[in-house]
């Protein structure tokens, strides 16, 4: 990478961390996983080592955790509540322990503790009695949330002895409180929480303890505040030892190591139970135990030198297939799904996994009762690793795909060079309700109102067999069916509407003709204007289009010699649809406005719309809006955490405006 790539890269790993730890501290719902965020975390940092220059002083490497919510008042910690320097194999430990012997010399104890996956909390205590608790918060101020902490049982309100100190623990949520507390949330149709984590900082940062005191979480003590000579203690594992005689409660797997081979050996242990333990924990932390070596060791602004945590690789877990379900997609493929006892899995339940197709099945003789191996793929997708087979009682039964389609019992075929079973009968029932979701989502013609369940009843009511259909709905008829009240009615039917008018291209999409996707219909609308010249197109005018090939080709003209589909797009035609391309054509665009003949770029991040979004906006006001800014560009458009291109903007002096000048603009030109 050269420098201004580099500079780049540093720019954008520093916001999506931000935004990544933002939605994980303070909203308490991760958008990506731990695995994704100490991938980019690690290159960060990476490249931070190597050019400290490019380190801002805001950078998430050394800054600790998130935010202090509103509502809550706030506790300043006398000493900060810091995070911990991260491992992730065996040779990371090593490196730690060779930086911790050339620091102290190679007399070492080490002390080893579960990693609990949870929210730091600080406890204080005056005379034996628990007067605040607090989150870390972004280390220096947190969260008094001392209400919330005395709703919980393993904190004690008071301790064996009148002393007066801080503790630091992590709050936590058992695995079967939490998967209780999902089914409980989806039956109240609330989302529910990624992980025991997030459900526990959830409970924990709620304003009514009431709710904190349902939730059935519980604290583990890993620290005690202060040098330890107020009470006669000289390591942390002493000190752990007299919280606990005090009432805390302390992890009983904490174990003294006097060789990084002995650590090594614990992480292995650990790796291999964490699954069976009733809470999770994402790690083994890794402690330097005498408490004058660690104050040797000091500091980093984020972490202590004398720890480390130790993550561990993706979980596999075993459970029990139950059954293998089969469904029918929209273009026919048949699709196996493992159907299994739910498990937790890297902190989310699993209760199914796709198979993908039958030669995979066969492959790995995955068979229905087998005990398998489950994890996730790319870290979000479970998947179904291998059956064990030593665990076999001779009553599992094998699977074999059926001959016929599931859901209208006409026969499966292979189609060449396919893995996959396919119905081929237009008139599956299954593939025609997939058609029409389809039809409605999102890119396509996005009629909001419309979802899978929706579709079936549509469907059993015999109103809807094809898109065209969905054209000819009436109240009177919608009414009828089970939860549809007045107004998602008129909602429903409005949204139908609406889409009468959509622009061409999100009708090609919505047809789903084979290998069309989102790109591949823009093309075609731009480029052919009309759904009449499209029909009338042959493989050879398709194929001098740049970037339609001749599989797209081949398939779009197979598609429209259907009669099945000219009779459908007759009825979409007399329903009164557009079937012109809107986007850029030149009719459409105003011919005066802030944006008509602008080259517009567009950098950083914008709250109220995407970036897609706001090109989309920009274009069809007759702006033209590019990647890079230059001696061409009319005006860049810099949202939140802009970089490089809006210091080249400024050198070139080139008009800048702000998100709401942005929106301003777009508004007064509607
Ligand atoms: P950390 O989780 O890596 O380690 C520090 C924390 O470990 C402490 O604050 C404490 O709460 C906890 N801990 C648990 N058991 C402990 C023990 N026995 N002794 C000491 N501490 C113990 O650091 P962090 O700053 O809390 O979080 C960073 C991690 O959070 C990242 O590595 C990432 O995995 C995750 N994260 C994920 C996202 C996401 O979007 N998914 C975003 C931000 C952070």
């Amino acid at each position: 990478m050269d420098r201004i790539e580099l500079e780049k890269r540093v720019e954008e790993l520093n916001h999506l961390l931000h935004q990544y730890a933002h939605a994980y501290y303070t909203l308490d719902q991760p958008l990506v996983s731990d695995a994704v965020y100490d991938q980019y975390f690690q290159e960060l940092l990476a490249i931070e080592k190597d050019h400290p220059d490019l380190r801002f002083p805001d950078s998430p490497t050394v800054r600790v955790g998130g935010e202090v919510l509103e509502g809550f008042g706030k506790v300043t910690h006398e000493n900060p509540m810091l995070s911990l320097a991260n491992a992730f194999g065996e040779q990371d430990l090593r490196d730690f322990d060779r930086r911790v012997q050339e620091a102290i010399g190679s007399n070492v104890t080490y002390i080893c503790e579960l990693k609990i996956d949870g929210l730091a909390v600080s406890l204080r205590y005056e005379n034996g009695r628990f007067v605040q608790g607090a989150t870390r918060g972004d280390g220096t101020v947190g969260e008094d949330i001392t209400e919330n902490l005395k709703t919980i049982r393993t904190v004690p309100l008071r301790l064996q002895e009148p002393i007066s100190l801080e503790v630091r623990g992590e709050a936590y949520m058992p695995k079967q409180s939490f998967v209780r507390l999902n089914e409980a949330r989806d039956l109240a149709g609330e989302e529910p929480f990624a992980n025991p984590r997030n459900a526990a900082a959830g409970s924990l940062r709620q304003l009514d303890p009431k709710i904190a005191a349902r939730r059935n979480l519980a604290v583990f003590v890993y620290g005690i505040g202060g040098d330890g000579t107020e009470y006669g203690v000289d390591s942390h594992s002493d000190a752990l030892d007299y919280a606990e005689k005090l009432g805390f409660y302390i992890n009983k797997s904490r174990k003294r190591c006097q060789t990084i081979e002995e650590v090594i050996r614990y992480v292995e242990e650990w790796t291999a139970k964490r699954s069976a333990l009733d809470y999770e924990i994402d790690g083994i932390v890794v402690k330097v135990d005498g408490f004058e070596d660690q104050e040797q060791l000091g500091f980093t602004a984020r972490s202590p030198r004398w720890a480390i945590a130790y993550k561990f690789p993706a979980e596999e877990v075993t459970t029990t297939l139950t059954d293998v379900e089969l469904s029918v997609g929209r273009t026919g493929v048949v699709t196996p799904t493992a159907i299994l006892d739910p498990v937790l899995v890297d902190g989310t339940t699993v209760g199914r996994a796709s198979l993908h197709n039958e030669d995979l099945i066969l492959e790995k003789d995955i068979r229905i009762g087998d005990t398998v191996i489950i994890r996730k793929a790319g870290d979000i997708i479970p998947e179904v690793v291998a059956p064990i087979i030593e665990e076999r009682t001779g009553d599992e039964v094998p699977f074999t795909m059926p001959d016929n389609c599931p859901e209208c019992d006409s026969e499966l075929v292979r189609l060449e060079e396919e893995v996959a079973l396919r119905c081929v009968n237009p008139q599956c029932p299954a593939q025609m309700r997939e058609a029409i979701i389809h039809f409605v989502s999102r890119n396509a013609m996005n009629i909001e109102g419309i979802g899978e369940r929706v579709v079936e009843q549509l469907y059993r009511a015999e109103l809807v067999y094809d898109v065209a259909d969905l054209y000819t709905l009436e109240r009177e008829q919608l009414i009828e069916l089970e939860r549809m009240g007045e107004k998602s009615v008129s909602n429903l039917l409005t949204a139908i509407e609406q889409s009468k008018e959509n622009s061409l291209e999100k009708l090609l999409f919505g047809l789903g003709i084979r290998h069309v996707g989102v790109k591949a219909a823009e093309i075609l609308a731009e480029e052919f204007g009309t759904l009449d010249a499209l029909k009338t197109a042959d493989v050879e005018k398709l194929i001098t289009i740049h970037e339609i090939g001749d599989k797209v080709a081949e398939s779009v003209t197979t598609y429209f010699a259907n009669e099945d589909v000219l009779k459908v797009l007759e009825k979409l035609q007399n329903a009164g649809l557009n079937l012109k391309y809107k986007g850029l054509a030149q009719e459409n665009l105003p011919s005066d406005g802030p944006f008509v003949d602008k080259t517009v770029v567009l950098t950083g991040k914008l709250y109220e719309m995407t970036r897609g979004e706001a090109k989309k906006r920009i274009e069809a006001l007759g702006g033209k809006v590019t990647g890079s800014v230059s001696k061409n560009t009319d005006l860049v458009v810099a949202g939140e955490a802009a970089g490089s291109k809006l210091t080249r903007a400024e050198e070139l002096e080139i008009l800048v405006w702000d998100e709401s000048q942005l929106l301003e603009a777009l508004g007064e030109s509607q």
